[in-house]
């Protein structure tokens, strides 16, 4: 355990001068008409990071961020435990900026992350964030080449996001060295669990010094986490918002029974009466390409994104999400955090998740940072006792969800989908 006193400030470290100088990348953009949001520099923050939240759109700041931003200003260590969708990356991402070195060309910061869309999501997060400054942030993550990563890591980044597994490979393979971290970042630390990452988190912190600040967010603080954080972290201040484990606020969310042979028709019928944009979730990666296959079969422009697909893929499929080009995504689990798109209309669940915690990270896609969202679930009989356990969960109760069995004699006269 390290024991930096609570409250104190981090030493700031000067450049050695035989640290070659940073090289800058593009030119940054010029900020110097904008205002910048006042609630944000009230936190603690200096002007030019409340240029960068004014910058990014952001005017007012999320509760988690106006709870966790002053911590970490303050030197201290977190544990937060927030909705999903809260704003949480701008939450460390904002100070952290405020305070690396730019002149030094060492790794200041490090961010772990479970999955790789989370990494994308960070990364993207400290490159807007950061946009007028000369900030250099390498994204590491498995299921692609070396090559691209090792180059990143040679631009000499202040910052890294990455997942646990290459991170720990390029550690052990002497490619990065962590002897610089001053701040450390556990992003959904609950996830890593899940994914059974802790070993190698546990073997990362070995590289990184103990004199830190450690930073831990987590949708939910399993036992499990709860004792690992105690031995990471030093007298961390605990933060909650919002309510554990409960869907955004805001969120509309509805159910409608259906039987299996009819969740193709009745997709149909919803796309067509909704004209945003849906992500459409499936248990499976065979049902991911199925119903990928009838949508687009059914003339609709859809993309798919699950485990067996290859980053090239995975990559192509949410950027066409993000930029338009595909109006529905069909997900297995993989996509159902770590995914940050602007205005998905609708969460649709063609099948229910397995538990009722997945269910509220999947809705969290949609309803993000206080927008209204909407978030629709079919249920056929043998998934009630799923949807009873959402509804205890959630502390929602699906009012208009009617299991209507003698409806069933109708329907079968409709024509089947098999997919
Ligand atoms: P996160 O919980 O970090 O995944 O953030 C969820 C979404 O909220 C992202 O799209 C952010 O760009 C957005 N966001 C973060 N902070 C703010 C803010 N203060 N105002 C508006 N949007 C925000």
């Amino acid at each position: 355990m390290h024991d930096r006193p609570r409250g104190k400030r981090r030493p700031k470290r000067t450049l050695k001068p035989d640290q070659p100088q940073p090289l800058r990348l593009a030119p940054p953009p010029d900020l110097s008409g904008i205002e910048p949001a006042p609630a944000f520099a009230s936190l603690g923050l200096s002007v030019e990071a409340a240029k960068g939240a004014a910058h990014a759109g952001y005017t007012e700041p999320t509760a988690i961020q106006t709870k966790v931003i002053p911590e970490v200003v303050a030197g201290r260590d977190v544990i937060a435990c927030s909705e999903t969708g809260s704003g949480k990356t701008a939450a460390f991402v904002l100070p952290i900026l405020d305070w690396l070195e730019y002149d030094a060309a060492s790794i200041q910061t490090l961010v772990v992350v479970p999955t790789r869309e989370l990494c994308q999501q960070v990364t993207g997060e400290f490159r807007r964030l950061g946009a007028a400054q000369p900030l250099r942030v390498a994204e590491i993550y498995g299921g692609v080449g070396y090559d691209g990563q090792r180059r990143q890591i040679a631009g000499r980044p202040q910052a890294v996001v990455g997942t646990p597994g290459r991170v720990l490979d390029l550690l052990q393979s002497k490619q990065l060295t962590f002897k610089d971290v001053r701040i450390l970042i556990l992003d959904e630390a609950d996830r890593m669990l899940d994914m059974g990452f802790l070993p190698q988190v546990r073997d990362i912190l070995r590289h990184v010094p103990r004199d830190r600040q450690t930073l831990m967010f987590s949708a939910t603080i399993p036992e499990e986490i709860s004792r690992f954080a105690e031995v990471t972290l030093s007298h961390p201040v605990r933060i909650q918002v919002g309510v554990r484990a409960k869907p955004p606020a805001q969120l509309i969310q509805e159910a409608v029974e259906v039987n299996s042979s009819e969740k193709g028709r009745k997709l149909l019928e919803v796309l067509q009466a909704e004209q945003g944009t849906v992500l459409v979730f499936v248990g499976t990666k065979r049902r991911a390409d199925t119903v990928h296959q009838g949508l687009t079969r059914a003339g609709l422009r859809a993309c798919v994104i699950h485990g067996n697909r290859d980053q090239k893929e995975r990559d192509k499929a949410l950027r066409g999400f993000a930029s338009g080009q595909y109006r529905i995504m069909v997900a297995t689990d993989v996509a159902q955090r770590g995914l940050d798109i602007k205005d998905i209309a609708l969460v649709l669940n063609y099948d229910l998740p397995k538990s009722a915690e997945d269910y509220v990270h999947r809705v969290g896609r949609t309803g993000r940072a206080d927008a209204v969202g909407r978030a629709l679930s079919f249920v056929t009989i043998a998934e009630y006792s799923t949807l009873k356990d959402i509804e205890r969960l959630t502390g929602h109760a699906f009012q208009n969800f009617i299991p209507v069995k003698s409806s069933l004699g109708n329907r079968r006269s409709l024509p089947r989908r098999r997919w």
